[in-house]
């Protein structure tokens, strides 16, 4: 089967450009397309599960969506073994996920109320230990080969500088530069990505951007949880409220007993690094329980801010590229993280160039990842716009007949989603990316939230 697949151009190398998520999966993806897979990562790669620089947000909580997971396995059947045997925690969003939406906690919070195991599963970990374990996979493919402790600084191109030909790499350790031939270069370099400046050294047009900012920013600390802490949640969430509700909350168990615990502020409301700051922060959410549960517990970090938080959309898909050449990951579109998206797209990314690879049909790529991204940039772009302090905002258009029919219906269905199982349970599948926002005007649902029921 390999050997059909290496039938596509003849291909020899390809070289990934950042060894992140969305490296790493794109990696596992072209091991059956091309002979060798060269990722090329500027860091020095640790041994351990332990946060690296080139990846600042690694400190941030980091939920995996049930569609992101789904996947993983796809491409890694044995992973949720290997995430357990690491420490990892199954969870079961339909049960195991209390949510303080805009309208109240969502119904599995009320023990008087029946979830049976749902299917909308995905694990809670650390961003370290995922990637580590994801990393840890790739050694089982003898074609793939990670090339660390090395910056990209440049792409190679032919005579006519039609095509890439390869990167330039400068070794961080003696500064050293060499040149690395491949058929494909992929950037994977995440939301700092230098593509746009070197695809101009190329005489090519940049892509055009388009950057909505919130103004988000995340203070997050580990907690080891007490002794005998019992709990039916694996995540909490109590939720901003815009336009004027600003702050959020977001604890989680993670491996090794411990618990990440975020706070977020939108609009340049940003928690504080102290820790009297910190615990203050969390006792203004909107529900006490996050406060209530964090101060029984024991912080073992400091307390990590980040900031660089900006939707940012950079469109590859609108501009002549190089043979040879294409983006994804944090590098084409770098979510607000609130949403829990950014790793579940870079996944979209490797299933869609899987398909293109399996067409023989690369020059569609851009255009295709455009499409299959859309919903994640629509949610993340539309309800952070709904904050005053939103820089970009999307424009609110002018509301007509149907637009506040829908808004009136979409209220009624998050609100009746708190009180009844199978709702609640239709909105996880949505926001976990398995099943598409359409389903919500299916009569069936429309009846369950219109009725009296
Ligand atoms: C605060 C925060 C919280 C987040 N929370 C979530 C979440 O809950 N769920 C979720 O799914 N996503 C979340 N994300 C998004 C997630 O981190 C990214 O979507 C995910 O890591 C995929 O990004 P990437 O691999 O494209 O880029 P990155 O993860 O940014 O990695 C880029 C890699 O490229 C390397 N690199 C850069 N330039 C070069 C170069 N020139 N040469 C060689 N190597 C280079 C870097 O060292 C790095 O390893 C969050 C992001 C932030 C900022």
């Amino acid at each position: 089967m390999v050997a059909n697949k290496l039938a596509y151009r003849n291909n020899d190398r390809a070289i990934v450009i950042g060894g992140s998520i969305a490296g790493l999966l794109v990696a596992r993806v072209l091991a059956d397309y091309f002979k060798t897979v060269t990722i090329v990562e500027r860091d020095p790669l640790p041994r351990q599960p332990l946060q690296r620089k080139g990846v600042p947000q690694s400190v941030q909580p980091h939920v995996l969506l049930a569609k992101g997971y789904q996947i993983l396995e796809q491409l890694f059947p044995n992973l949720g073994f290997i995430l357990t045997k690491n420490g990892a925690l199954k969870i079961d969003w339909v049960k195991e996920f209390h949510h303080f939406n805009l309208v109240g906690w969502s119904p599995n919070t009320d023990d008087s109320l029946d979830f049976p195991p749902s299917e909308v599963i995905s694990f809670t970990c650390s961003r370290p230990l995922l990637e580590w374990t994801i990393r840890q996979q790739l050694g089982e493919f003898s074609n793939i080969h990670i090339v660390d402790g090395y910056k990209v600084t440049q792409l190679l191109g032919d005579a006519t500088q039609e095509r890439v030909t390869g990167v330039v790499l400068r070794s961080l350790k003696n500064n050293t530069s060499e040149e690395l031939l491949a058929d494909l270069a992929i950037d994977a370099s995440g939301r700092s990505s230098q593509s746009p400046k070197w695809l101009a050294n190329l005489g090519f047009n940049s892509p055009p951007e388009t950057v909505i900012n919130p103004l988000l920013g995340y203070a997050t600390r580990r907690y080891k949880a007490p002794e005998n802490f019992q709990a039916n949640w694996k995540v909490m969430l109590i939720s901003q409220a815009p336009p004027h509700q600003t702050r959020l909350g977001y604890l989680a168990k993670i491996e090794n007993g411990e618990w990440i615990a975020t706070l977020g502020g939108y609009g340049g409301d940003f928690p504080p690094t102290d820790d009297e700051g910190f615990l203050k922060f969390a006792a203004s959410l909107r529900d006490a329980t996050f406060y209530d549960t964090i101060r029984q517990a024991q912080p073992v970090s400091p307390i990590y801010a980040h900031r660089a938080t900006a939707n940012r959309l950079r469109h590859f898909d609108r501009v002549k590229l190089p043979q040879g050449f294409i983006a994804l990951g944090d590098a084409v579109c770098a979510l607000c993280p609130v949403y829990g998206q950014g790793m579940t797209v870079s996944a979209l990314a490797a299933m869609v160039l899987q398909d293109c690879l399996r067409e023989n049909n690369l020059q569609q790529f851009q255009k295709k990842l455009a499409k299959e991204i859309s919903f994640a940039w629509t949610l993340a772009t539309m309800q952070d716009s709904r904050f005053p302090t939103t820089v970009g905002a999307i424009k609110p258009q002018k509301v007509n007949g149907l637009a506040k029919i829908m808004q009136w219906y979409t209220e009624k269905l998050l609100a009746k989603a708190t009180v009844k199982p199978s709702l609640h349970a239709l909105c996880t599948e949505v926001f976990q990316m398995l099943r598409s926002p359409l389903t919500f005007y299916h009569p069936s649902v429309i009846w369950q939230v219109l009725s009296k029921l």
